[in-house]
């Protein structure tokens, strides 16, 4: 199944709904990704209001 990502959150994940958010709205298209495992000390995540660890998409078409 293909990845996609939430477009509440840009939580990127497969299934049907965003595991991070609990949203069911995502896009298919999006850019580049980036895996967060530290978001308290991660400059990447400060910038892309990311506050949780996963792998974000860093932006949706
Ligand atoms: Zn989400």
């Amino acid at each position: 199944m293909a990845e996609k990502a939430c477009k509440q959150c840009k939580h990127v994940y497969e299934g049907n709904t965003c595991p991070n958010c609990g949203s069911q709205e995502f896009s298919e298209n999006y850019k580049g990704n980036v895996r967060i495992l530290n978001p308290e000390n991660s400059e990447i995540a400060t910038n892309l209001k990311i506050t949780k660890k996963g792998k974000f998409a860093i932006k949706l078409g």
